[in-house]
């Protein structure tokens, strides 16, 4: 389907309100029946039925409608935030005894749900390399039901042959879940490879705007089903309908602004690469990056994530370069409008917690909707105040 179709008018049956352009928010927790007959025949399809909005709700299901057609699935259920979305497509194909595969450095709260919460219930895990296709298909067992892939991941960009993950999932039937929220459905499209589940954290581009934590799952009706049957009912993983509608008018730029800022990243990233004060770029789409060759194939474009190793002797240059940044504001997360920083140095003497992993001198960057030449002239200025030229 076309992309403007998706976004502008999918799902939105707008006879139904008033020939309203924009679809109102149901803000209703349930729904009258008509009759103990119309009752009746709610509940013997629940699925399809407004009766509750833990499950159904009128403007939660044109999200649905367009985040599948977005992502070339069957249908798509969406939750309270992404790490909802993750638990659920992953636990809802493991029982105790089983075993899962995961990509080793995926999103924390993904690597928690996996290596600390899973265990406690009888699930086992085999954290990969997952840039070495031998590796993935050797860390397979006889019980291994799930495959976990994160294509790229968000802060060195890794990426997985999604073709051959699927191929050799299916032959054991292991159940694939990438995790597409960096390149968005504007860039990959996971199910055209064989992945079975696509999962985003809305909360970043889908929604794209800093002001709705939210989770996707996109997939085939009987996976969608059996979800929404188990996890999303009896956990509660709801999106509110207020939420939903916020999402909606998000989506109806997603298509510009994905671009624009994979567009500005760019710029940005050749910037950065050519600067004699990085060490090394991480950008899965610069033509020096590792795994370039397969990046090009799958993704059409990549987003606005970019690393950089700075090259500093001291952490006290990696703060004054940090603190003089006055446009990528510090935080967690990305994908909104507003350009941001993640120095690694902020995981680092954090009191009471071991030191991250992740070297000081890293630092991500997320370029929003504003223009390279305003974001690379903050960075050039940063730099000479680094070097305190
Ligand atoms: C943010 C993020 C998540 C978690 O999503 P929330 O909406 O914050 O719960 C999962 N995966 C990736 C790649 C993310 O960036």
């Amino acid at each position: 389907m076309d992309i403007n179709d998706i976004l502008t008018h999918l799902g939105e049956d707008r006879a139904n309100y008033f020939n309203a352009v924009a679809p109102p928010v149901i803000q209703s927790s349930n729904f009258v029946f008509n009759s103990v007959e119309h009752m009746r025949s709610s509940f013997a399809d629940e699925f399809n039925q407004h009766i509750y909005t833990r499950g159904n709700n009128p403007t939660v299901t044109i999200l649905r409608k367009k985040l599948a057609a977005l992502e070339h699935t069957e249908d798509a259920l969406v939750t309270g935030s992404g790490a909802a979305a993750v638990a659920a497509a992953v636990m809802a194909n493991v029982k105790a005894g089983d075993h899962i595969v995961c990509v080793q450095k995926p999103y924390s709260w993904t690597y928690k749900l996996i290596s600390k919460l899973l265990p406690r219930f009888g699930v086992d895990f085999t954290f990969i390399d997952g840039k070495n296709n031998k590796e993935i298909e050797d860390a397979t067992k006889p019980n291994t039901k799930v495959l976990y892939l994160e294509s790229p991941n968000t802060l060195t960009f890794d990426i997985q042959d999604l073709t051959f993950c699927a191929q050799i999932a299916k032959q054991h039937q292991i159940v694939t879940i990438v995790d597409n929220s960096h390149a968005s459905p504007i860039f990959q499209n996971p199910s055209d490879f064989g992945i079975d589940i696509i999962v985003h954290s809305g909360t970043k581009y889908i929604n794209g705007h800093s002001d709705v934590v939210n989770g996707v799952i996109c997939s085939s009706h009987a996976m969608i089903r059996k979800i929404f049957d188990s996890e999303l009912m009896t956990l509660g993983l709801t999106l509110s309908p207020h939420d939903a509608a916020l999402i909606i008018r998000g989506l109806r730029t997603l298509d510009l602004r994905v671009r624009r800022s994979d567009e500005t990243a760019h710029k940005v990233a050749t910037y950065l690469y050519s600067h004699p004060g990085v060490e090394k770029l991480y950008f899965p789409l610069h033509p020096a990056s590792e795994q370039y060759t397969l990046a090009s194939k799958q993704m059409s474009g990549c987003g606005g994530l970019i690393t950089i190793k700075l090259k500093a002797d001291t952490k006290v240059e990696v703060l004054r370069f940090v603190h003089a940044l006055k446009r990528f504001l510090i935080a967690v997360s990305w994908g909104g409008y507003e350009s941001l920083m993640m120095p690694s140095i902020g995981f680092h003497e954090i009191p009471g917690m071991p030191d991250s992993p992740v070297h000081w001198t890293m630092v991500r960057f997320y370029v929003g909707l504003e223009s390279a030449d305003y974001l690379i002239s903050d960075l050039d200025q940063a730099f000479n105040e680094m070097r305190q030229l």
